[in-house]
Protein backbone atom coordinates (compact mmCIF):
# COMPACT_ATOMS: atom_id res chain seq x y z
CA UNK A 1 0.00 0.00 0.00
CA UNK A 2 1.46 2.84 -1.10
CA UNK A 3 -0.90 6.29 0.05
CA UNK A 4 -3.32 7.43 2.82
CA UNK A 5 -6.13 9.25 0.93
CA UNK A 6 -8.81 11.30 2.02
CA UNK A 7 -11.96 8.67 1.66
CA UNK A 8 -14.30 11.98 0.10
CA UNK A 9 -11.51 12.07 -2.81
CA UNK A 10 -11.58 8.00 -3.31
CA UNK A 11 -15.80 8.95 -3.51
CA UNK A 12 -17.05 8.02 -0.26
CA UNK A 13 -19.87 10.69 0.63
CA UNK A 14 -18.05 12.19 3.70
CA UNK A 15 -18.19 15.52 3.12
CA UNK A 16 -20.05 17.59 5.82
CA UNK A 17 -23.00 18.20 3.06
CA UNK A 18 -23.07 14.56 2.80
CA UNK A 19 -20.96 15.17 -0.92
CA UNK A 20 -18.06 13.68 -1.95
CA UNK A 21 -14.89 15.14 -3.71
CA UNK A 22 -14.31 11.94 -5.94
CA UNK A 23 -11.32 12.50 -8.58
CA UNK A 24 -10.73 9.52 -11.12
CA UNK A 25 -6.79 8.82 -10.33
CA UNK A 26 -7.35 8.66 -6.44
CA UNK A 27 -10.33 6.25 -6.95
CA UNK A 28 -8.08 4.02 -9.52
CA UNK A 29 -5.65 3.91 -6.89
CA UNK A 30 -7.90 2.78 -4.27
CA UNK A 31 -9.42 0.22 -6.89
CA UNK A 32 -5.79 -1.43 -7.60
CA UNK A 33 -4.57 -1.42 -4.23
CA UNK A 34 -2.22 1.32 -4.04
CA UNK A 35 -4.31 3.43 -1.17
CA UNK A 36 -6.37 2.86 1.64
CA UNK A 37 -8.86 5.83 2.46
CA UNK A 38 -9.71 7.36 5.28
CA UNK A 39 -11.69 9.98 6.69
CA UNK A 40 -10.47 11.76 9.68
CA UNK A 41 -13.68 13.73 10.83
CA UNK A 42 -15.79 10.46 10.43
CA UNK A 43 -12.92 8.60 12.31
CA UNK A 44 -13.42 10.80 14.94
CA UNK A 45 -17.11 10.35 15.45
CA UNK A 46 -18.26 13.23 13.83
CA UNK A 47 -21.69 12.34 11.45
CA UNK A 48 -22.51 12.70 7.85
CA UNK A 49 -23.97 15.18 7.18
CA UNK A 50 -22.35 17.65 10.18
CA UNK A 51 -22.06 20.75 10.87
CA UNK A 52 -19.68 23.35 8.23
CA UNK A 53 -16.26 23.56 10.40
CA UNK A 54 -12.77 26.11 9.57
CA UNK A 55 -9.91 25.93 11.28
CA UNK A 56 -7.88 29.25 12.84
CA UNK A 57 -4.41 29.59 14.76
CA UNK A 58 -5.80 31.32 18.31
CA UNK A 59 -3.80 33.52 20.74
CA UNK A 60 -1.63 30.71 21.67
CA UNK A 61 -0.57 29.85 18.74
CA UNK A 62 -2.55 26.45 18.62
CA UNK A 63 -5.74 25.68 15.86
CA UNK A 64 -8.95 25.42 17.27
CA UNK A 65 -12.12 23.90 15.00
CA UNK A 66 -14.71 26.14 15.03
CA UNK A 67 -18.39 24.88 13.53
CA UNK A 68 -20.47 27.12 11.69
CA UNK A 69 -22.83 27.04 15.17
CA UNK A 70 -20.14 28.45 17.10
CA UNK A 71 -19.48 25.36 18.65
CA UNK A 72 -15.46 23.84 19.42
CA UNK A 73 -15.09 20.82 17.13
CA UNK A 74 -11.07 20.74 18.02
CA UNK A 75 -11.72 17.43 19.91
CA UNK A 76 -12.94 15.21 17.34
CA UNK A 77 -10.68 16.87 14.76
CA UNK A 78 -7.99 15.72 16.81
CA UNK A 79 -9.07 12.09 17.84
CA UNK A 80 -9.62 11.54 13.61
CA UNK A 81 -6.56 12.80 13.08
CA UNK A 82 -4.97 10.62 15.45
CA UNK A 83 -6.80 7.39 14.61
CA UNK A 84 -5.64 8.44 10.61
CA UNK A 85 -2.29 8.45 11.81
CA UNK A 86 -2.92 5.00 13.36
CA UNK A 87 -4.10 3.55 10.45
CA UNK A 88 -0.97 4.94 7.93
CA UNK A 89 1.27 3.73 10.31
CA UNK A 90 -0.24 -0.07 10.99
CA UNK A 91 0.15 -0.08 7.40
CA UNK A 92 3.92 0.91 6.76
CA UNK A 93 2.31 3.67 4.40
CA UNK A 94 4.43 7.01 4.59
CA UNK A 95 2.45 9.07 1.91
CA UNK A 96 -0.82 10.85 1.83
CA UNK A 97 -3.15 12.34 -1.23
CA UNK A 98 -5.32 14.71 0.96
CA UNK A 99 -8.46 16.89 -0.12
CA UNK A 100 -7.21 20.38 -0.66
CA UNK A 101 -8.07 23.10 1.82
CA UNK A 102 -10.32 21.05 4.11
CA UNK A 103 -9.75 22.36 7.93
CA UNK A 104 -8.57 18.31 8.96
CA UNK A 105 -6.89 17.11 5.19
CA UNK A 106 -5.87 20.74 3.83
CA UNK A 107 -2.06 20.90 3.02
CA UNK A 108 -0.54 24.47 2.22
CA UNK A 109 -3.62 26.40 2.05
CA UNK A 110 -6.80 26.23 4.14
CA UNK A 111 -10.11 28.36 4.71
CA UNK A 112 -9.46 31.41 7.10
CA UNK A 113 -11.86 30.58 9.74
CA UNK A 114 -14.15 33.37 9.22
CA UNK A 115 -16.87 30.89 6.50
CA UNK A 116 -16.07 33.78 3.63
CA UNK A 117 -14.13 31.48 1.49
CA UNK A 118 -10.93 32.60 2.31
CA UNK A 119 -7.68 30.79 1.85
CA UNK A 120 -4.97 31.33 4.27
CA UNK A 121 -1.09 29.49 3.97
CA UNK A 122 -1.58 26.99 6.72
CA UNK A 123 -2.27 23.12 7.42
CA UNK A 124 -5.79 20.88 8.26
CA UNK A 125 -5.00 18.94 11.83
CA UNK A 126 -4.72 15.94 10.17
CA UNK A 127 -2.04 16.70 7.31
CA UNK A 128 -0.21 18.69 10.07
CA UNK A 129 0.19 15.70 12.03
CA UNK A 130 1.16 13.34 9.39
CA UNK A 131 3.38 16.07 8.00
CA UNK A 132 5.10 15.63 12.19
CA UNK A 133 5.18 12.37 11.94
CA UNK A 134 7.06 11.75 8.85
CA UNK A 135 4.16 11.64 6.31
CA UNK A 136 4.83 13.23 3.19
CA UNK A 137 1.13 14.66 2.19
CA UNK A 138 0.39 15.83 -1.21
CA UNK A 139 -3.29 17.44 -2.68
CA UNK A 140 -5.16 15.69 -5.19
CA UNK A 141 -3.52 18.38 -7.27
CA UNK A 142 0.24 18.16 -6.92
CA UNK A 143 0.34 13.89 -6.50
CA UNK A 144 1.08 13.30 -10.47
CA UNK A 145 4.34 12.41 -11.10
CA UNK A 146 4.54 10.50 -7.74
CA UNK A 147 5.62 6.93 -8.07
CA UNK A 148 2.86 4.99 -7.16
CA UNK A 149 4.67 1.33 -7.15
CA UNK A 150 7.56 2.87 -5.00
FE1 LIG B 1 -12.73 14.53 2.93
FE2 LIG B 1 -10.87 14.83 4.80
FE3 LIG B 1 -13.15 16.20 4.92
FE4 LIG B 1 -13.21 13.59 5.36
S1 LIG B 1 -12.16 15.08 6.62
S2 LIG B 1 -14.63 14.75 4.07
S3 LIG B 1 -11.66 12.88 3.97
S4 LIG B 1 -11.57 16.40 3.35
Amino acid sequence: MKYIVSACLAGERCRYDGGSNANDKIKALVENGNALPVCPEVLGGLPVPRVKCELRINSNGSPVITGEDGSDYTGPFTRGALIALEIAEKNGITQAILKSKSPSCGSGFIYDGTFSGKIVGGNGITADLFTKSGIKVFTEKNFEGTDPEG
